[in-house]
């Protein structure tokens, strides 16, 4: 077998045995900077969920590449590029302000389709310029401008946690933002079971994540190999 295949099975089957086969989280194979070479076994194999944090770079995979494929946006999004984006992309990870939101609904608008959006949270204490903290996510959510926006659906959250070798400390991490998902859910999407996703855990740190509820992994060197 193919061995990015081999490493995509390895981690199915851990998460299986970890989670008694019971809510095994998607896994995002997170391809950036890797050839369609390098995909392609996986499309072959059967996988759906791709990720990609660079425009230009998923815009050239997207055209050359099969169309059910489900990308994942999981880099941070400037509002110029959202249209490039908006005609194909399944998911957009890391939504941090208003003025982004309103960008993607307007752009889904004219693709006539709705774009699915997790709001990223600020967890780690690194000093990462992206990521709402509680108030400003409710800030949005309150807003009249967000209630206006028709083609945008937020389904979750997305953070990432510290670069660090404290498993506790990344462990908090995950806690804090399980409870900002917690929170937003009952105070904004109580009766919406759209908003069902908490995005968290990489190559590092998926064992942890998925013990404290993570629905999607984002998983690049343990499947791809070094960048
Ligand atoms: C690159 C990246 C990943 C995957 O990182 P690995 O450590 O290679 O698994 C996950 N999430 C985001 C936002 C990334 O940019």
């Amino acid at each position: 077998m193919h061995k990015i295949i081999n490493n995509l099975v390895l981690i199915e089957k851990n998460l299986k045995e970890k989670l008694n086969n019971n809510n095994i989280p998607i896994i995002i194979a997170v391809s950036k900077t890797f050839p369609m070479s390098e995909i392609l076994p996986l499309i072959n194999h059967g996988h759906e969920h791709f990720g990609e944090n660079k425009v230009q770079e998923l815009v050239g995979k997207q055209e050359v590449l099969p169309t059910d494929i489900e990308w994942h946006f999981i880099g941070h999004l400037q509002s110029n590029k959202v249209k490039y984006i908006a005609p194909f992309v399944s998911m957009i990870h890391a939504v941090d302000s208003i003025k982004l939101l309103k960008e993607i609904n307007k752009q889904a608008k004219k693709n006539d389709r709705t774009i699915s959006c997790l709001l990223q949270f600020h967890i780690a204490d690194e000093q990462s310029k992206f990521g709402l903290d509680l108030e400003e996510a409710q800030n949005i959510l309150s807003s009249n401008e967000f209630v206006e926006l028709q083609n945008i659906s937020i389904v979750g959250v997305m953070g990432m946690a510290t670069f660090t070798d404290d498993q506790e400390q990344v462990r908090d991490e995950f806690k804090t933002l399980e409870n900002y998902f917690n929170v937003v859910k009952s105070h904004f999407f109580k009766y919406n079971h759209a908003f069902e996703h908490l995005s968290m855990g990489m190559s590092g740190d998926y064992k942890i994540a998925i013990e404290e509820g993570s629905t999607m992994i984002r998983v690049g060197s343990s499947i791809f190999g070094a960048r």
